[in-house]
């Protein structure tokens, strides 16, 4: 995992600062409450030099490649048979019930086999316009394991590039699953941005009788930030300052789109070798509540990144809980250990005013009474965010200033992703982002042509009306299906799953 030396690019940053920061150059200005006031960026970098990651440890960040350079990994790999055919072959089967074998035919009754041959012909018909193509793949290891679902690493044969397969299980148990799931797959179709994974493709569902899971193409992602982060490789500040940029750089276009992720992690931030980040596992994403008197689910961000809100029992919450979930892992990059690492959601809160201080009763306004009534209880604490210094000696002014910006009690005072990027801590992020890691810009004969917006932002938004007339799980099921099908009305062969290979017996299990 290395990054490119970015170098001093007078022109690029005379485009940010003329372009879109006629605002941003007004922010910096009133950021400065909490810290003395901060120089303005430097616009020469110090680090010339390449910063590789260690690949001696990098186990967490290449598990693919070594898995593949393994030659008794790679002879398993030419035995096996093909796990992702073009779409004119066997459509994938319906998963075995609890208890059978997973093999999906060897189990299976005879009738359900017949029914399923039927359909598969049925089926082969709508497809036959489609060219022949029978490619061998290299069916692989799980990469990783969302909040739902199991994400493998698998080759298109349409192409020969790596990608990800995501399995979406137990879609069609009941309607909340159905709901998110539907919801999940529309924003994974959805959104176009280098930071936030997005679907390549939904691989070719069977006929609707046998229609049980669904699998999604993603680009490959080597590793993510909560392996980076536990694992010995040093993390220099260009890393940070990088990293940083890119998450708050899809966070504003997922926020823009009106989208909550609410589950942001470092585990959900996955990284490639390149050090390209996406924001991914969209399972628990949803729609902004503009309406405050609407109730939203407290089952919501895992415990350590939970904003104070959230911990403090608000029945409405808003974009700034992902914004305190970045500020804790910026805090966790800098620091290499989780910011606040609590046993219960209580001395979550306890470890939050330990750093931050008793907060004012306005600050605690959305709070349940229960909750102000334990805060109250106690000692009154004054904050300690001087401490946020000894993280690490990146801990410089500039991003302890950010930190404090975005580890705001108050979720009205949270800066957002957009005041974020327009602060001085990510200029060199950018700068090294756009120079050579970004598709946005591109590089000419006589010097790098950049983009006329580094953080764009999608309109329209994100329609989620669709949800309003979900009913039943039949009906969802085929809405599913047909929304499967037109996402591939494209020009690319549809992509199945080959249910006889041995890498499919060991992925549904
Ligand atoms: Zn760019």
């Amino acid at each position: 995992m290395s990054l490119c030396s970015a170098t001093v690019n007078a022109k690029m940053m005379a485009a940010y600062n003329g372009g879109t920061s006629a605002a941003a150059a007004g922010h910096h200005h009133h950021h400065h409450h909490h810290l003395p006031h901060l120089p303005p960026p430097h616009l020469h970098h110090h680090h010339h030099s390449q910063h590789h990651l260690h690949p001696g440890s990098a186990a967490a960040v290449h598990p693919v490649q070594q898995h593949s350079s393994s030659a008794a990994a790679a002879a398993a790999a030419a035995a096996a048979a093909a796990m992702l055919n073009p779409g004119q072959q066997q459509p994938y089967f319906p998963s075995p019930a609890p208890g059978q074998a997973p093999g999906p035919a060897a189990a299976a009754p005879a009738q359900v086999q017949a029914a399923a041959a039927a359909a598969v012909k049925a089926h082969h018909h709508q497809h036959t316009h489609h060219s022949q193509q029978q490619l061998d793949i290299e069916p692989d290891r799980p990469i990783g394991y969302g909040a739902f679902g199991v994400v493998w690493s698998v080759t298109d044969p349409r192409d020969g590039k790596r990608v990800a397969l995501k399995k979406m299980p137990n879609v069609f148990q009941n309607l909340v699953s159905c709901k998110r799931v539907f919801r999940e797959l529309k924003m994974l179709c959805f959104f176009k941005h280098d930071n936030v994974l997005s679907a390549l493709d939904i691989l070719q569902p069977p006929h609707i009788d046998y229609f049980e899971e669904i699998y999604v193409v993603t680009e490959l992602m080597q590793s993510d930030l909560h392996k980076i982060i536990v694992s010995p490789q040093p993390l220099s500040s260009d890393h940070v300052k990088v990293f940083l940029y890119q998450i708050l750089r899809g966070l504003k276009y997922l926020h823009s789109a009106g989208i909550l992720h609410r589950d942001i992690k470092p585990g959900n931030l996955l990284v490639n070798s390149n050090c390209v980040l996406k924001i991914c596992d969209f399972g628990l994403a949803r729609v902004e509540e503009l309406d405050e008197s609407r109730h939203m689910t407290q089952e919501v961000v895992t415990q350590y990144y939970r904003a104070p809100e959230i911990l403090m029992g608000s029945r409405h919450y808003s974009h700034a809980i992902d914004i305190w979930s970045i500020g804790c892992i910026f805090a966790e990059l800098l620091g290499r250990r989780i910011l606040f690492q609590a046993q219960s959601p209580i001395q979550q809160l306890d470890l939050i005013t330990d750093l931050l201080g008793t907060p004012s009763l306005e600050a605690m306004r959305t709070a349940c009474e229960g909750a102000k009534a334990h805060i109250l209880r106690g000692p009154h604490k004054q904050p300690s965010l001087p401490v946020l210094y000894t993280l690490s000696s990146q801990a410089t002014h500039e991003a302890v200033h950010l930190l404090c910006r975005m580890l705001v009690f108050d979720p009205s005072k949270r800066i957002s992703a957009k005041d974020a990027l327009a602060h001085p801590y990510l200029d060199e992020g950018r700068l090294r982002y756009h120079t050579c890691m970004c598709k946005c810009c591109f590089s000419t004969s006589t010097g790098r042509v950049y983009t006329s917006d580094f953080e764009p932002i999608t309109n329209p938004k994100f329609d989620d009306t669709f949800e309003k007339n979900l009913s039943s799980v039949r009906q969802v099921k085929e809405i599913i299906h047909q929304f499967i099908l037109e996402q591939q009305k494209g020009n690319r062969v549809p992509l199945c799953i080959n249910p006889q290979s041995a890498a499919f017996k060991s992925f549904i299990r």
